[in-house]
């Protein structure tokens, strides 16, 4: 239970000034809460930060204000001139100061209020925005006006939030001052040399210097409240991770050694030998699940390095001890692509291998389903077909998903419920740069497969303009001709998947024209035994030049493709660049990447297409990629379920994050239970950043 000392803090925010249900919308829209996750709460609102601020200081008296700046004026108010009936003249209202006169014009105005409060003869405070004709002062619609008496209530620096049409910054600012005096006061979680050294002002402060800020310095990110406040987000987001962490390793797994009896046929049987960094990963692996901790690795290894087959040695290692395994992946094709690689390998070494979509059904499922259950199955690979209510395991204890960046976090948690307490390996051709890893997976002991297998060529990667198009038929014609396969990936389209469609079936009707039927067609809206067979058509050379949307993007493996031309490159993200050209250069022959853009490129663009141009290196594309973008919304965080950040900046407060992470480390080490008066507050600290399911995770430990 929520100790109800931060009951305010979870109040709703309709509970403030001004915020019927309509504010209340349009602020979870812009605070990114989910209506189904019910109403925002102070919590929420309080950790909304301005992106910047209003400087009001400047009062320089009318005559010495710059036209186009934003100036507070003392002035004393001379005469009212309302418009003569006509709705299109301005209500004009004519003032003083000691240096000169100036006019303050009102649209639509209402008369009454104006009267109120500008009333003539008297002295009032105004600030806005200073505009000068032939000369002379006047300010249209002034932000702010309030009585000489009250100027305490104008904000001199004013924040500025990102807002939404329909909601005023006037509602924001007084609902933010009521959240910010609502706010209990609450013992401080953080260490107090750390406070010295950093000189981070409290949690309560660090939100009101940000929200009340009294000069524009005040809410940058380098200051210190802004960096209290980032490092909170961190270390509770680490504690909770450290946390799972330390329950996963208590609850103890089982021992599954290496035996020999299947890896032995296994081995024997691969068309290739492993890389010595598959050697390795598959060590660490196989270590892992020889001890009777549970395993909770991530394996990270760029497109096509090779990870299914060190997955296939650890599932064997599995069934030496009568353990299943079950292998998740995203899409159906690449579940199809694993069980393809798998089947005929794991079947020669006596391993039997099944594969569970949505597509196998009525009795074909059914003998799957009771093979499974009954133990027969070995290995079981398939979408999240896998996770679904009627699929029972005999022994489920190793779990493998693959690409999770696709999945959410609950998505990992309900298959291995399935099991008791299986081992898992998540693995994942997103290159991750390392805080990310931190932050997403600081849970997890991580395996790299830096290597590609031997002999691969490297692929060659050209940009070129669409104006160009008559070069590159002539540069596809000659590839054909020479027996080459090629991709065609077609245009991303924001708007739709079904324009993304009409973009492929277009560039497929023209291509067909000049290629005939050597040209195929795969796009996601296609029945999928159409996929598969268009897959297969361009695998067994049917086809030679296959027109795609991004459902090549993950786990198509046709290792004989060398060609790869992207259509509207500067419309995709380095991530997905990355995966796509990893299509080719799979096999032995050279192999190209032709990025197709179109002019003119932005400067982001521009630099994403250079990036590719100059590496093949999948880290540091992410890396640049992070860069780029500057947030760490890589692994598309919505969907996966890592909380994104709302405080820190992963450009400005990367390294808070490490100090974070041993900070969490170090916390449980000397108060594993969270028990000492710092745990009590380091368990407030977890509620107000949602991270509480770690909480339960420790009563229940
Ligand atoms: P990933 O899953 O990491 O993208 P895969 O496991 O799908 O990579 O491997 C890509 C391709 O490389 C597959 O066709 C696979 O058979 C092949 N392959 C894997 N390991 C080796 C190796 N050591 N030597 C040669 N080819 C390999
Ligand atoms: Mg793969």
């Amino acid at each position: 239970m929520r100790p109800s000392l931060l009951d305010p803090m979870f109040a709703s925010i309709r509970s403030l000034p001004g915020v019927g249900p309509k504010v209340c919308r349009l602020l979870a829209k812009i605070l990114n809460i989910d209506p189904a996750e019910g109403e925002p709460c102070l919590v929420d609102f309080l950790h909304f930060l301005p992106h910047s601020v209003i400087d009001r200081r400047n009062r320089p008296g009318i005559t010495c204000a710059a036209a186009g700046t934003i100036a507070t004026l003392e002035l004393i108010i001379d005469r009212h001139q309302p418009p003569p009936g006509k709705r299109n003249v301005p209500y004009r209202v004519f003032a003083h100061d000691d240096t000169g006169d100036i006019t303050l014009v009102f649209f639509h105005a209402q008369h009454n209020w104006l009267q109120s409060q500008l009333p003539e003869g008297k002295k009032v405070i105004v600030s806005g925005r200073v505009e000068r004709f032939n000369g002379h002062a006047s300010m249209v619609h002034p932000d702010h006006i309030a009585m000489l008496a009250d100027s305490e209530s104008l904000p001199l620096v004013e924040p500025v939030y990102p807002s939404t049409a329909g909601l005023s910054p006037k509602t924001v600012a007084k609902a933010m001052t009521q959240a910010l005096r609502r706010m209990p006061v609450i013992a401080e979680w953080q260490d107090k040399a750390l406070l010295q050294r950093e000189q981070f002002p409290g949690y309560r402060e660090a939100l009101s210097t940000i929200h009340m800020p009294d000069s524009p310095a005040a809410i940058a990110a380098s200051c210190p409240a802004r960096r209290r406040l980032a490092y909170d987000e961190f270390l509770a987001g680490q504690l909770a991770l450290a946390l799972v962490r330390l329950r996963t390793k208590r609850l103890s797994g089982r021992p599954l050694p290496l035996l020999g009896t299947y890896l032995e046929s296994l081995r024997q049987n691969l068309p290739f030998r492993l890389t010595q960094g598959q050697e390795q990963v598959f060590a660490e692996i196989s270590q892992d699940l020889a001890v009777p901790q549970r395993m909770s690795r991530l394996l990270q290894g760029d497109v096509g390095a090779g990870k299914t087959v060190v997955a296939l040695l650890a599932m064997a290692q599995v069934a030496e001890s009568g353990g299943q395994s079950a292998l998740m992946a995203p899409t159906e094709v690449l579940a199809r692509q694993h069980h393809a690689t798998i089947v005929s390998l794991a079947e020669k070494a006596g391993l039997k291998a099944a594969l569970l979509t949505g597509r196998e059904r009525g009795r074909e499922r059914i003998r799957i389903l009771d093979s499974l259950s009954k133990g027969e199955t070995n290995i079981i690979i398939g979408t999240h077909a896998l996770i679904q209510e009627g699929v029972d395991y005999h022994n489920l204890a190793f779990v493998i998903i693959d690409e999770q960046h696709r999945f959410g976090v609950h998505q990992r948690l309900q298959l291995t419920a399935k099991g008791n307490t299986p081992d898992m390996l998540v693995m994942t051709a997103t290159p991750i740069p390392r805080t990310l890893v931190l932050t997403a997976f600081g849970d997890m002991d991580i395996s790299k497969l830096t290597q590609k297998p031997a002999g691969r060529k490297p692929v060659k990667t050209a940009t070129l303009s669409s104006s160009r198009m008559a070069d590159l038929m002539q540069h596809i014609k000659h590839a054909l001709v020479r027996g080459e396969k090629l991709y065609w990936i077609c245009p991303l389209v924001e708007e739709s998947e079904n324009t993304d469609l009409t973009a492929a079936t277009e560039r497929f009707e023209m291509l067909g024209q000049q290629f005939g039927n050597l040209v195929g067609l795969v796009h996601g809206k296609m029945p999928a035994a159409q996929k598969d067979a268009a897959i297969a058509d361009f695998k067994e050379g049917r086809t030679r030049l296959l027109v795609a949307t991004t459902v090549v993007e993950v786990g198509v493996d046709v290792t004989d493709a060398s060609i790869i031309i992207i259509e509207h490159a500067e419309r995709f993200g380095l991530a997905q660049l990355h995966q796509l050209r990893g299509r080719v250069g799979r096999g032995d022959k050279p192999s190209s990447c032709t990025l197709l853009y179109k002019e003119p490129l932005s400067g982001t663009a521009r630099a994403r297409l250079q990036v590719m141009r100059e590496t093949e290196d999948g880290f540091r594309i992410a890396e640049e990629d992070l860069h780029l973008r500057g947030e760490g919304d890589l692994l598309g965080t919505r969907q996966s379920g890592i909380p994104g950040f709302r405080l820190a900046d992963m450009e400005a407060h990367r390294e808070l994050l490490e100090i974070a992470r041993q900070d969490a480390r170090l916390i449980l080490e000397q108060d594993s239970d969270l028990k000492s008066p710092r745990g009590e507050a380091l368990r407030l600290l977890l509620y107000i950043f949602r991270r509480d399911g770690a909480i339960r995770l420790l009563r229940a430990g």
